[in-house]
């Protein structure tokens, strides 16, 4: 792994039985197809954060732009603390040079833009980013990021490896 460029990727998508209901959601041939390139670096906000497996799954509410993550039958307000971790976990991946993130789509907490937000009434509202996943990128602007759906496809894959290599090239100390 030494001197391996290192990418992020939601703990789920590499294999770990992290998610709200206890399964994983292993994506068998993005893993075998990034990992000859780059060294994966599990990342689960929920688990991390402090919430159990399993746990109650969690919806974005309100507004698109600052949207609340909020426990779906209880209606546990989880986002400030949850924000709170993501600062401190933020200035962690710092140091970490990540070169690229894969996302979980769908997530809450890990999408990269498609998860829907709920009115409070509980209709559907819009779609964002989730809640990890947008401080990601608003610290990090220029590091390649995708959802696991984005990368179907070898040439998805093809040009994802790519983009992270580039961006690898162009950090002053080397990310490696
Ligand atoms: S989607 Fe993100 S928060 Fe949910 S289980 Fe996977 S890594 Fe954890």
């Amino acid at each position: 792994m030494a001197g391996m460029i290192k990418i992020g990727i939601s703990s789920c998508l590499l294999g770990h039985p992290v998610r709200y209901d206890g399964e994983d959601r292993r994506e068998h041939v993005l893993i075998h197809a990034l990992g000859e390139y780059f060294q994966l670096v599990p990342v689960c906000p929920e688990v991390e954060y402090g919430l159990p497996v399993p746990r109650e799954p969690m919806r974005l509410t309100g507004s698109p732009a600052a949207p609340r993550l909020i426990t779906i039958s209880t209606g546990v307000d989880h986002t400030d603390a949850m924000l709170q971790w993501i600062r401190g976990k933020i200035e962690y991946l710092s140091g970490e040079n990540l070169c690229g993130f894969i996302f979980k789509s769908r997530s809450p907490s890990c999408s990269a833009g498609g998860v829907e937000v709920y009115s409070p009434s509980g209709g559907r509202n819009k779609r964002a980013a989730g809640i990890f996943s947008r401080a990601f990128m608003r610290h990090f602007p220029s590091v390649p990021v995708e959802e696991e759906t984005g990368l179907y496809t070898a040439r998805a894959r093809e040009e994802f490896i790519e983009r992270v290599i580039d961006f690898s090239r162009k950090q002053p100390q080397g990310a490696d």
